[in-house]
């Protein structure tokens, strides 16, 4: 008996292939540099959002800039050249995936703080049957428009990665080749099923220098 014959009788059913698409193509305009690469607690900022997302992955594709294409990447299974927008890195990660897989995340290479059980729960929503799951937290400032209008906080949440897709549902909305800060919006917008799960505030997006030294002190207290 195969071990894939094995795999897919009832009593053990066929394995549902997990990928994610790690995005870390960016300039890091605000940041004064490519942010994926600086330092933080010994190694650089990408390895550990690397690490969070194989704790689930049976594939990690990792997006990366032109300049470092062609660079060893050993703890991913393939490394694909970025584009000029988000949208265009994901896409490049995306002709990557293999087309067995059935759930594909996309976390930001910016983001090394993403714990293994927020991946974990996000993976968990699309096996339970959401076409998109999308990590939100409340928003904790006051917040107005630019006129000081003051806006509903109770009704806004920030969204963060890893956002997690039925694979067929993220395949069909890039097809077009939109545009988006995130992926979740457009499967929306497509009509998909949505399942927000609880982020975490800590779940920094490295934005400026000094994220770095936050994420450090949070990283010595694990
Ligand atoms: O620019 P921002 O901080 O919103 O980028 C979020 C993530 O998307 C980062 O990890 C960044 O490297 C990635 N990105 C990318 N390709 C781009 C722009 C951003 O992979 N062209």
């Amino acid at each position: 008996m195969s071990y894939r014959w094995a795999m897919t009788t009832d009593e053990h059913p066929a394995p549902t292939p997990v990928w994610v698409i790690v995005v870390a193509a960016g300039s890091g305009s605000r940041f004064g540099g490519p942010k994926q690469h600086a330092p933080l607690a010994g190694r650089r900022v990408v390895d550990w959002s690397i690490d969070a997302a194989r704790s689930v992955a049976d594939g990690v594709v990792l997006v990366v800039a032109a300049a470092d294409e062609g660079a060893d990447e050993p703890a991913v299974d393939a490394v694909v050249v970025g584009g000029a927008t988000r949208s265009d890195s994901v896409r490049a990660g995306l002709a990557a995936v293999p087309d067995d897989a059935a759930v594909v995340l996309v976390h930001d290479g910016a983001r090394p703080l993403a714990s293994h059980a927020l991946f974990r729960s996000v993976v968990d929503g699309v096996l339970a049957g959401a076409d998109a799951v999308v990590p939100a937290v409340a928003v904790i400032d006051t917040v107005t428009d630019l006129h000081g209008v003051p806006v509903d906080r109770e009704a806004l949440r920030a969204v963060q990665t890893p956002q997690g897709f039925a694979a067929g549902a993220l395949r069909a909305v890039h097809t077009t080749r939109p545009e988006a800060t995130d992926d979740a919006s457009l499967v929306v917008a497509g009509g998909g099923r949505l399942r927000p799960v609880q982020g975490e505030r800590w779940n920094l997006k490295i934005t400026e220098p000094d994220d770095l030294v936050v994420a450090e002190a949070i990283l010595e207290q694990r």
